[in-house]
């Protein structure tokens, strides 16, 4: 640390956050010769897994397909005991690619990054962190997450509870013993809706609190095969170069006709299939389900049924069973065995999509005049997603431009990589990007890999600065908009929409387009010189835009 008053040891890049984007990061920027920092608020790397531990956290996306792809060696090597990983198992996976490339000793582990200040004069970033530590750097890079600032909503009388609480995006790094206990669990996303059937074994009484019943699929999970771990090993460097093409970066077949076009008969065999065979891949049956409202409701009301079918109480079923928007607009969830528990004796619902919980009481919570005691509350309510953990760092541009400021009314990027007047501030998975409609793995390594080669380009070129013209930026976020228009997404309260906190601009935050198709804009940007993006070298002239 520097001593008083000497000026702050300086770098050419910090990373905020040692989530996979962060770990990656480090390796490809210490490999290409750069001097690089990397804080992170939590003890140990692996982001959004090291936070998110609650009983049943599981991937969504297939493991062969949710991994690092930049080292052969490693992809071969690490072996997943499940098709679907649970979480202990991703979080030891990011630790053993800290240890195999000897990343930890660049990290600063419990350092939450307080501010980020562009100083023109210098060109350079003055990153200061909680513990009053300064340092400075050429490059300043948020790798800090999409879905990484838990959301625990206003609830009247919160402090007055004395139970124990929870937050699903939180979790205390300890086993918590629900043994004998009665629960609520106010949320049901992807959180919640993986953590009841687990919280419903153990505990002695769960009750679900839902405010809108969610669409979800069957992971139907299962032990890893070794036969179908070598179906990916035995060709992972090909399969990988395909599986960044394609429009979710998954590689799953994608049935390319429409859903009307084929008989109501056709339709059933084809859901029936895709729901035996599990995960998200459901949303694939038929080319138009996202984009025509009457295609979308074929497979949502064979969801429906199939949650009567499971659920043996049909006024529970019909609650459990979402109608008022279309599926997949709000993130699909996977489950192990979620609409079952519904069936299981210790476990109630609880609509409140009329009547909100009125407030938090000592002993529990009340809703519709109806009063309920619980040892233990676990909220599963979401996060502020997208711009939520960007805005808890005070990130100031050029001529004093607050981040928080310049996007009042929702994110402004170019490409969700770069936004104007922060110059050589990269975000990765930013607003603006497939990120949160993708498999994560697929676009952060794509990301990684663009901004690294943006910063070599601009070694080479002895550049010392970079940032999107106002033009490129203003046309992307209206592409972003476009492209999001022409499907049923907007459709939905959806945390894409910023609709899950109150005073958060409803815009589309990420790039529908398709990973494929945006990996290929970012390669013609370049080809094209950077186009869209000034550079400044030394004397300071413009060197390149448009
Ligand atoms: P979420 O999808 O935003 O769900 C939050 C839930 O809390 C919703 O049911 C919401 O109801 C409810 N809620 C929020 N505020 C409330 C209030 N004041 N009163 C009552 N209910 C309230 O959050 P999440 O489940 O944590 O998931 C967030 C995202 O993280 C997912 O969409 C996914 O992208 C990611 N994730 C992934 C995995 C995985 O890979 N398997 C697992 C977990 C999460 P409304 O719908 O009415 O707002």
């Amino acid at each position: 640390m520097a001593a008083k008053n000497s000026a702050p040891p300086t770098v050419d890049v910090v990373i905020v956050g040692a989530g996979f984007s962060g770990l990656y990061l480090l390796h490809r920027l210490r490999r290409l010769g750069f001097s690089t920092r990397v804080f992170e608020a939590g003890t140990d790397v692996g982001g959004t897994w090291y936070w998110n531990r609650y009983p049943g956290a599981r991937c969504d996306v297939e493991s062969m397909q949710y991994s690092y792809s930049f080292s052969e060696d490693l992809q071969q090597e690490w072996g997943w005991s499940e098709k679907f990983s649970a979480q202990p198992e991703i979080l030891e996976y990011a630790g053993h690619v800290a240890d195999r490339f000897d990343l930890r000793r660049d990290i600063e582990f419990e350092t939450t990054v307080n501010s980020a200040h562009f100083d023109a004069a210098q060109n350079r970033w003055l990153v200061e962190t909680v513990k009053a530590e300064k340092v400075t750097a050429q490059f300043c890079i948020m790798a800090t997450g999409c879905i990484s600032t838990a959301q625990t909503a206003e609830f009247m009388g919160l402090a007055d509870y004395k139970g124990e609480t929870y937050h699903t995006g939180n979790w205390p790094h300890e086993r918590v013993d629900f043994t004998g206990k009665r629960i609520a669990v106010i949320g049901t996303g992807s959180s919640g809706i993986q953590a009841i059937p687990v919280l419903a074994e153990e505990a002695d009484h769960v009750t679900v609190f839902q405010r809108t019943p969610n669409y979800s699929l069957p992971s139907q999970n299962e032990p890893m095969t070794e036969r179908y771990s070598r179906s990916w090993k035995d060709d992972y460097a090909e399969l990988r170069k395909e599986q960044r093409y394609t429009p979710k970066g998954n590689l799953r077949e994608l049935n390319d006709e429409p859903a009307l076009s084929v008989t109501a008969e056709a339709r059933a065999r084809m859901f029936e299939e895709r729901w035996a065979i599990g995960g998200p891949g459901f949303l694939g049956s038929y080319n138009d389900i996202i984009l025509d409202k009457d295609a979308n409701e074929t497979a949502a009301e064979f969801v429906r049924e199939k949650i009567r079918s499971i659920v043996r109480n049909p006024e529970v079923a019909e609650l459990l069973a979402a109608k008022n928007y279309p599926i997949g607009t709000k993130r699909i969830c996977i489950d192990s065995g979620y609409f079952e528990t519904f069936n299981r004796d210790n476990v109630a619902l609880v609509d409140i999509s009329k009547n909100s919980i009125d407030r938090i009481t000592e002993r529990g919570l009340i809703t519709d005049g109806k009063s309920y005691e619980f040892d233990a509350i676990v909220f599963a309510t979401g996060f502020d997603a997208m711009t939520g953990t960007l805005f808890k760092v005070d990130i100031q541009g050029r001529e004093g431009t607050r981040l928080r400021q310049k996007w009042d009314a929702g994110p402004r990027t170019y490409l969700g990589v770069m936004t104007a007047a922060f110059p050589n501030l990269f975000m990765i998975t930013g607003p603006g990007s497939p990120s949160v409609l993708s498999n994560m793995m697929v676009s952060i390594e794509q990301h990684v890999d663009w901004v690294t080669d943006s910063i070599v380009h601009m070694r080479d070129q002895k550049l010392e600065t970079m940032e999107p013209t106002l033009k490129a930026e203003d046309d992307w976020v209206e592409h972003v908009n476009m492209v999001a228009h022409k499907t049923l997404f907007p459709l939905a309260a959806s945390w894409y929409m910023g609709a899950n906190i109150p005073g958060k601009p409803r815009i589309f935050m990420p790039y529908i387009g398709g990973v494929g198709a945006y990996r290929r804009i970012c390669e013609d940007v370049v080809a094209e010189g950077y186009k869209g993006f000034q550079f400044k070298s030394d004397e300071t002239q413009v060197v390149a835009a448009e």
